[in-house]
């Protein structure tokens, strides 16, 4: 599902946030990516969801080469195939939560009543189906984030991508939405959460601990480990 082979990625000013990381990670696997601030997570998120490039090296998701594909292709990949979901919820303000899950469809070419419905269909799926016409301000965090993880998923990606996204949540909201993530999970769709949490890392089935820009531990090739 998502292969990367040796890739790095340098910023301006010499930093070296991702050095020659290579990673795959299967279809319908659910896997935490770990480790200190600043240790490369999220860049390797933003390139696993081709909304960055490598400086080298290769990123493959779903069988294609993200180096093959033009912004636009990029772009049709990110709408169909990969779902996002972040710290910050970042759903857009006074915008009732039904439309909001309904815009993660915008870019699909779903006419707009069925966008709708599907929206409907995801809400119930992580248990706001009463809350459609509710506006983010009028949530819980914890309600929030559901609402970012049904429009991530109203698209039926193959992969969701999860940047901390308990990170801004008490333990109990956040255990819900880490076990919207287990249910993914188990209905096929590929997961990876990058979480600062070592409690719900070591209940994910894989662990990729980073540090310095490297992946220094991966669960999956431990002897005896799983994965
Ligand atoms: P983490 O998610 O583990 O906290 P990041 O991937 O955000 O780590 O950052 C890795 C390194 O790259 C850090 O040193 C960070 O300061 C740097 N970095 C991240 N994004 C940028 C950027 N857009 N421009 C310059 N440096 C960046």
């Amino acid at each position: 599902m998502i292969v990367l082979d040796r890739v790095s990625k340098r910023y301006a000013g010499d930093v070296v946030a991702l050095d020659d990381v290579s990673l795959r990670v299967g279809y319908g696997e659910l896997v935490a990516i770990v480790g200190p601030s600043g240790s490369g997570k999220s860049t390797m998120l933003h390139l696993i969801g081709t909304l960055d490039r490598p400086s080298s090296g290769s990123v493959h998701v779903d069988g294609y080469d993200a180096a093959k594909l033009s912004d636009r292709e990029l772009s049709a990949l990110r709408a169909s195939r990969i779902g996002f979901v972040f710290q910050q919820f970042h759903l857009a303000p006074g915008v009732p939560v039904l439309d909001n899950v309904a815009d993660g469809l915008l870019y699909s070419g779903v006419p707009r009543r069925r966008r709708r419905e599907r929206a409907e269909a995801a809400l119930a799926r992580v248990g706001l189906g009463h809350r459609l016409g509710h506006r983010p301000h009028e949530l819980s965090g914890g309600e929030r984030q559901r609402v970012a993880v049904a429009r991530a998923v109203v698209g039926e990606p193959a992969v969701l991508l999860a940047d901390e996204p308990t990170g801004n949540l008490d333990s109990s909201s956040g255990a819900g939405v880490l076990e919207l993530l287990h249910d993914l999970h188990r209905a096929g769709t590929t997961v990876v959460v990058i979480t600062h949490d070592r409690e719900i890392a070591e209940s994910l089935p894989r662990q990729v601990r980073m540090r310095d820009g490297a992946v220094r531990h991966d669960s999956a090739f431990v002897p005896g480990g799983v994965g």
